[in-house]
């Protein structure tokens, strides 16, 4: 881990002031920060040095949203994509559509995303099938809506076996510590899923993701500066807890809060300070 320090940061940076970064410093950053893959902090308030970029076409995959510059990851997440993508190829199912991963850097985004900080979350998407370039560019709107919203329902006429199969693809794999779907896809494979359902421990309910799900993979066994979340409860999560989220909301006795954002943490705040920030800018 020296060598992270040694090649990219300058040690003397230790001694800049705690200044926390605007999220525009994150989207400034537009090539990969050079060193050792090194995700820091949390999902949700990190960043990564030597993150890679996934490659826009592969086996059973594409890379779409290009236009936005989040097609950058950990290498344990460039791998586990396209393992996923073999996997997808090999079952004979549609091109996998692969959204949103982390901005070459990570770090806070200006709109879109609490986490996906570290480059070990990414989004993937339930249209399937391949797209043209020009929609890969920029495919906004181009999303496939599995749920229907009102009724807090999987929509029974477009979600079919690849959704369901797609999803315990992603699952099965070991370095996955969690996948965010919308309550109702939660509801669905809760209800249909024969035989092993040990994969549906990790499958979390979460709101929206009801045109994409969000794969989250543990921490590398040497990633000395991130931070796990704590692991998911044992059973496969189809009981009370999945069912609290179509009961209406109870108003909260805890007066709300407003929100905190906290400090980066201190190896982030020196990536956006680094004398060597030029190779990496815009
Ligand atoms: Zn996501």
């Amino acid at each position: 881990m020296k060598g992270i320090l040694k090649t990219t940061l300058f040690l003397t940076a230790l001694l800049t002031s705690n200044v926390m970064a605007a999220p525009q410093d994150w989207q400034k950053i537009k090539r990969p920060v050079t060193g050792e893959p090194t995700p820091i902090g949390s999902y949700t308030n990190g960043c990564i040095i030597g993150a890679q970029a996934l490659p826009y076409k592969g086996d059973g995959y594409q890379v779409i949203r290009m236009n936005k510059n989040r097609y950058y990851g950990h290498p344990d997440m460039i791998k586990y994509l396209q393992r996923l993508g073999k996997k997808v190829k090999d079952a004979g199912m549609p091109t996998m559509l692969i959204g949103d991963i982390a901005m070459p850097g990570g770090g806070r985004f200006l709109t879109g995303h609490a986490s996906h900080q570290m480059g070990l979350d990414a989004d993937i998407w339930l249209r399937m099938g391949m797209m043209s370039d020009q929609d890969a560019l920029n495919s906004d709107g181009k999303g496939l809506l599995v749920v229907n919203r009102k009724a807090q329902r999987v929509d029974d006429s477009i979600w079919n076996g690849n959704h369901a199969e797609l999803i315990r693809l992603a699952a099965q794999d070991t370095q996955v510590s969690r996948i965010f779907v919308n309550p109702a896809i939660k509801l669905k494979l809760c209800q249909t899923v024969k035989g092993d359902r040990s994969w549906l421990q990790k499958i979390r309910p979460w709101f929206g993701h009801d045109s994409h799900f969000h794969v989250r993979l543990t921490c590398p066994a040497d990633a000395a500066y991130c931070e796990n979340q704590t692991p998911v409860a044992a059973g496969d999560g189809c009981g009370a807890e999945l069912y609290s989220w179509f009961e209406p909301k109870k108003p909260s006795a805890e007066p709300i809060k407003p929100k905190v954002t906290p400090p980066e943490p201190f190896l982030c705040q020196q990536v956006l300070t680094s004398p060597n920030r030029s190779e990496w800018l815009e």
